[in-house]
C-alpha cells in the first residue's frame, strides 16, 4: 500500500470523528479515493477505530494505481433487530442463524436503479420454484439478476408469508405496538431515501411455510439449525436490507427471537 502525506484536511476529519463521526477512505471503480463519513452508532469512538484500523486511524490515502480492498464487514444483529448494506457486483453477503429457527426477512434493491426492486414472482417463475434455495437466483422487477445463492446449509427458505406488521399482528393475534419486520423495513428504508412504498414481498431465510394442494398455508417451525447459513453473490451493485424478525406470536422466530450474524465479503478482498 502506497501512503501519501496526511493532509490537514484528513487532520480535520480525524478530529470530527472525535465528535462522533467516523471517516472511511473509499475507492470507486477507477480506483479514485474519495472520503465518506457518517454518524457514529453508540459506543466509544475507540472501540470503532479498533475495529477498523485500516480506514480510521491511519486515514492513509492510498494510490489510485492499487486501491485497497474495503475491509469486510461482520456484525452481530440483536434478536429484533435490522440491518442494510450497499454491495458491489461479486460481493458476498453471509446470513448465519446462530442460535436455529430464526426468520430473517430480507428485501433488495438494484443500487444504480433503486426502484428496480427484488421481484419474487419473477425469481419464483424463473427458478420453477417456491421455494429459494443453493443455486436459486433472485430476480428484480425489471428481470435483471440480483443475487445468486451461492451456499445454503438450510435447504429452503420462504417465498410466500410476507413480513409481520403491527396491523396483521393486531387482526391475527389481538395485540398492539408489537414490534416488527415492517417497521424495521421502514426504519432502515429510510437511510436509503425509500418509503414504506418501496417495500414489495421479501425472502424469508429460515423460515418454513408449507403449503398443501388445496392450497392451505401455515407458519411452521422452522428447519434451521444453530449455525446454518446461506451465501449470496451480488450480481451487480445492490442494497440487501433485512429485518431479524421479532415475531413471538408465531413459530417464525421460533417463538423467541434470537440475534444473528451478517457478514459481507468483498470480492476484491476474496
Ligand atoms: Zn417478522
Amino acid at each position: 500500500m502506497h501512503h501519501a502525506v496526511v493532509s490537514s484536511a484528513s487532520i480535520g476529519m480525524l478530529k470530527w470523528a472525535t465528535r462522533g463521526i467516523s471517516v472511511s477512505v473509499l475507492h470507486n471503480d477507477r480506483g479514485q479515493v474519495r472520503l465518506a463519513r457518517r454518524l457514529l452508532p453508540t459506543g466509544p469512538v475507540a472501540a470503532f477505530a479498533a475495529a477498523r484500523p485500516t480506514t480510521f486511524w491511519s486515514l492513509a490515502m492510498t494510490s489510485p494505481a492499487r486501491p485497497e480492498p474495503a475491509a469486510a464487514l461482520r456484525e452481530i444483529i440483536p434478536a429484533g433487530g435490522r440491518w442494510s448494506g450497499r454491495l458491489e457486483s461479486g460481493d458476498r453477503l453471509r446470513i448465519t442463524d446462530l442460535e436455529g429457527q430464526q426468520a430473517v426477512d430480507f428485501l433488495c434493491y438494484g443500487a444504480d436503479m433503486p426502484l428496480d426492486r427484488m421481484n419474487l414472482p419473477n425469481t419464483i417463475k424463473l427458478n420453477r420454484s417456491l421455494y429459494v434455495t443453493k443455486g436459486s437466483r433472485i430476480y428484480s422487477d425489471h428481470a435483471r439478476l440480483l443475487f445468486t445463492v451461492e451456499e445454503d446449509s438450510c435447504g429452503y427458505h420462504d417465498t410466500l408469508a410476507g413480513c409481520c406488521s403491527n396491523e396483521s399482528n393486531r387482526l391475527r393475534y389481538d395485540v398492539t405496538s408489537t414490534a416488527s419486520c415492517r417497521s424495521n423495513f421502514i426504519a432502515e428504508l429510510a437511510k436509503w431515501g425509500l418509503g414504506p412504498s418501496e417495500i414489495v414481498s421479501n425472502i424469508n431465510f429460515f423460515m418454513r411455510v408449507p403449503f398443501k394442494e388445496d392450497g392451505e398455508v401455515v407458519i411452521a417451525h422452522g428447519i434451521s439449525k444453530p449455525g446454518d447459513q446461506v451465501v449470496l453473490k451480488a450480481e451487480q451493485p445492490v442494497i440487501a436490507v433485512l429485518s431479524n424478525c421479532p415475531q413471538e406470536h408465531n413459530p417464525a422466530a421460533g417463538g423467541k427471537p434470537t440475534p444473528i450474524a451478517v457478514e459481507v465479503i468483498r470480492a476484491a478482498a476474496a
